[in-house]
């Protein structure tokens, strides 16, 4: 065979199992230790068996260099799964008969009744008595392989190499048939297919010859034996274990969140099983245990997705692993090992035989074994329970076509609100995501149904709007006062209903279970009668009995008195818990807002302005059953009184209805500005304290006085160098050389390449509270003070005016004009009497 036309054996394994052979491409392939052991092995046996080619280059000398060499070029051919063909070599001595090959390969360590080299020598020593030479080329192997598919890269690579035309291979060697197949179909298939090429398959300890007389019978026999044996052998596993199971011994891996540690009997002497090894116990593990609860507590407390839960432990490298996904976070919420207890046997392999692919398959439940094992809990029954309740809430809300369910974005909250809109009461959507997110009615939007809500309305807007009237109305003392006033004079009304009366309903009961007994009495006592007949009658009162207990519970639960009246100080604290939870994040924050407004309305309104048309929103505030929830979680004595109110459906009507609109900033600004005008403030200053320019301080002024607004800014056509913002440092930077260097705006800005007045704004931004102190009393803003004179002068100055020296004495003494004593005296004075006015 020419070297050119080199055998290129694409083995089925690779196109049938793609994607898992890509994980391990080495899936087979003996260590390398183990090649090196076989090599020798091949070398030592055929230098032994064929003499005369040890001379040639067929048979390489028997040294570490060839021993090397071999075992690389198994291990190529292996993973490259092609097979190089075999060189007669320059002498062309054809000492020997015919050209074999040979296929080893062992399942696991633990059956492991001949090793690799073992084989191999055997197999050798079988194809010398046959005249055969096997070339290591031809030499295939698959280790720690099971031999129950035949999806086996040793084994795909021998069938090749049969299959292949001119590759002068005319006999294949193998220990037993149960080596090359367990499965009956696949060695029957493999029996086929050598008698398809005209080749020979010699089995070497079962004395298999496909050759022989009764070869296909033999086949058939020993296929079918060993498909039997590793049937028995799986059968004998599984019970084992689940004997083990039963017996309480620990036959699982370590879960998450667990670790496995050796047991010792009480003398400290470790405990050995009946394999001599030393038995080993589960316990939890504190460091992996923690992320467990982290887990729960992510879903139920802070609605997390699996998947954001997936990111977030693959971020943090929860237990030394950077590959959550959501399979594995919802596997680890499904684990009932974490409420102390597990089943065995609830799913179960299949392997397809062709390819290997094993596909797990779950077990009907009332197969399932069942243990307690209390001492391994993490979870509390009441966070299973909260789990269980939001896995099914969120599995409901992916499924299609049922439109009463939650939906997506009612379990997993983007945005605080998700208002409905009021003309076609479709949820409106996101119409723009990102920076610049904005609803809208699907409806509307494409003018679909003649719905009037075309218009768009950006989120920051509509949740400024809802937020700011939430806050205004809801969220006061006075609110909760009219509240808590109305439920208490319902509590009191409730206290005063006569109560219903359970008296008949009691007597009727206790009729019928009367009846009910003498019918079972009279059944027991007549065995003879139409015992049938009066088995319907009993049934028939039964369900009677079972009817009229529940409307008596419910009854009694109705007529028990109301929970005693409550005063404000009880409900202040949840109004504070109720705006911190405002500040948390949207998860939380939006299924309570939703609880407490309902369904949000949004109607277009009318249009305002250039930019565009309001829209009114309209909901009902009710707060009974997040002050409930929020007193429950407190542990608050008001609880047993708003769980009263919730269970009777009691609330206020309180309709709250919103204008939500874009407020331009003159608009927003305008008694402000109007009211520190008033002060007599400077322009430049109501600017500076409002944080906003002085053109639009000017447009707020007269909006505010005559409405006038202003008209489109015309960009000025002017270049003009964009102003520069300093950052934190610099403006920390400006504070320090004005107050403590006394330097001027000037020099500062020359320093920092700003201008003055980027200088002095920043200079305002660290001194607030002091320009908004001076802004109230209209006042100029002090902002520091600079002289070229120097800080040291001032200090002399002041000395001077302290000891009570006249003017010129200080100038002399401090070295500067007559006219700067004064000037500093008079500011002096000043400073003592608005300091004088602030503490009267
Ligand atoms: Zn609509």
């Amino acid at each position: 065979m020419d070297s050119a036309q080199r055998i290129a054996l694409q083995t089925a394994d690779q196109t049938a199992t793609g994607r898992a052979k890509q994980a391990r491409n080495d899936r087979g392939l003996p260590d390398d230790a183990a090649l090196r052991d076989l090599a020798a092995t091949y070398l030592q046996t055929q230098h032994r068996l064929w003499g005369d080619l040890a001379s040639t280059s067929v048979l390489p000398a028997i040294d570490d260099e060839s021993v090397h060499k071999l075992a690389d070029d198994f291990k190529r051919r292996f993973l490259a799964a092609t097979t190089d063909p075999f060189e007669f070599g320059e002498s062309r001595v054809r000492s020997f008969r015919e050209i074999g090959c040979e296929y080893l390969r062992y399942s696991c360590d633990n059956s492991n009744p001949r090793s690799l080299p073992q084989q191999l020598q055997l197999g050798l020593e079988r194809a010398r008595h046959d005249n055969v030479f096997i070339p290591w080329e031809y030499v295939f192997a698959d280790a720690a392989v099971t031999g129950t598919f035949a999806a086996r890269r040793g084994y795909q690579m021998a069938k090749s190499l049969i299959r292949c035309e001119g590759s002068h291979v005319s006999r294949l060697y193998i220990d037993e048939i149960g080596r090359a197949s367990r499965d009956a179909i696949e060695a029957l298939k493999l029996g086929k297919l050598i008698d398809a090429c005209r080749k020979r398959l010699i089995g070497v300890s079962d004395g298999f010859d496909s050759q022989a007389t009764h070869s296909k019978l033999m086949l058939h026999m020993f296929a079918m034996l060993h498909e039997w044996f590793v049937d028995q052998l799986q059968c004998k596993v599984r019970r084992g274990m689940a004997d083990a199971f039963g017996q309480g011994r620990n036959i699982f891996a370590a879960a998450f969140g667990y670790r496995l540690v050796p047991t010792t009997d009480d003398v400290g002497d470790p405990i050995i099983d009946s394999n001599g090894k030393q038995l080993m116990k589960r316990i939890i593990d504190d460091d992996t245990a923690v992320w467990v609860r982290k887990a729960f507590e992510l879903l139920i407390e802070r609605l997390w997705s699996p998947e954001q839960i997936a990111r977030y432990f693959a971020e943090n490298n929860v237990g030394g692993s950077s590959a959550w996904c959501r399979g594995r976070i919802v596997q680890l919420l499904k684990r009932e090992l974490y409420v102390g207890f597990e089943f065995y046997g609830k799913t179960f392999q299949v392997h397809d035989s062709e390819t290997g692919k094993k596909t797990v398959k779950h077990r009907p439940r009332h197969e399932w074994k069942r243990r307690e094992v209390p001492h391994l809990r993490i979870i509390s029954d009441e966070s299973w329970q909260k789990k269980e309740d939001r896995l099914k809430e969120l599995s409901s809300a992916f499924r299609r076509g049922n439109s009463n369910q939650p939906n997506r974005t009612t379990v997993y909250p983007k945005k605080l609100f998700r208002p409905v809109c009021a003309h076609c009461g479709k949820e409106l959507r996101l119409g723009r995501a990102g920076k610049y997110a904005s609803y809208c009615c699907d409806n509307g939007a494409h003018r679909k149904h003649g719905c009037p809500l075309t218009t768009y309305k950006a989120v920051n807007i509509v949740e400024s709007g809802l937020l700011g009237v939430i806050q205004e109305k809801v969220f006061t003392d006075e609110f909760l006062r009219s509240l808590i006033t109305r439920a208490n004079r319902f509590l009191i009304l409730e206290a005063k209903k006569p109560k219903a009366d359970v008296g008949p309903l009691k007597k009727s009961l206790q009729k019928l279970t009367a009846k009910r007994d003498r019918l079972m009495k009279l059944i027991e006592r007549d065995t003879e009668g139409n015992l049938e007949a009066l088995a319907a009658l009993v049934g028939q009162l039964e369900r009677q009995v079972r009817e009229k207990r529940k409307q008596l519970e419910a009854m009694q639960k109705l007529s028990g008195s109301p929970p005693r009246p409550m005063c404000l100080e009880n409900v202040s604290a949840l109004l504070q818990d109720l705006r911190g939870l405002l500040q948390e994040e949207v998860s939380v924050a939006a299924p309570i807002l939703r609880e407490m407004t309902g369904p949000i309305r949004v109607r277009q309104g009318t249009r305002t302005s250039r930019k565009g048309t309001a829209w009114i929103a309209e909901f009902q505030v009710n707060m009974v059953p997040v002050l409930a929830h929020l007193s429950a979680k407190r542990d608050c004595p008001t609880t047993d009184m708003w769980e009263y109110l919730s269970s009777r459906k009691w609330t206020i009507p309180e309709k709250v209805e919103v204008k939500i609109d874009h407020i331009p900033q003159y608009e927003a600004y305008a008694d402000e500005a109007i009211r520190l005008h008033h002060k007599g403030n400077s322009i430049k200053t109501i600017a500076a304290a409002l944080r906003t320019d002085w053109r639009t301080v000017v447009e707020a002024i007269r909006f505010g006085t005559t409405g006038e607004r202003p008209k489109k800014r015309v960009p000025s056509t002017m270049s003009r160098k964009p102003l520069r913002r300093l950052t934190a440092a610099e403006t920390e930077e400006v504070a320090r050389l004005r107050d403590e260097q006394n330097w001027s705006f000037k020099q500062i800005a020359k320093k920092l390449n700003c201008t003055p007045t980027t200088a002095a704004i920043a200079y305002d931004r660290t001194h607030r509270e002091q320009l908004h102190e001076s802004v109230e009393q209209g006042r100029t803003p002090q902002r520091g003070r600079f002289s070229p004179l120097g800080p040291k002068v001032f200090h002399k100055i002041r000395a001077g005016i302290q000891a009570g020296w006249s003017t010129p004495r200080i100038a002399k003494f401090a070295g500067c004009g007559l006219s700067t004593v004064r000037r500093e005296r008079a500011r002096l004075n000043t400073n003592c009497e608005s300091s004088k006015g602030r503490v009267d």
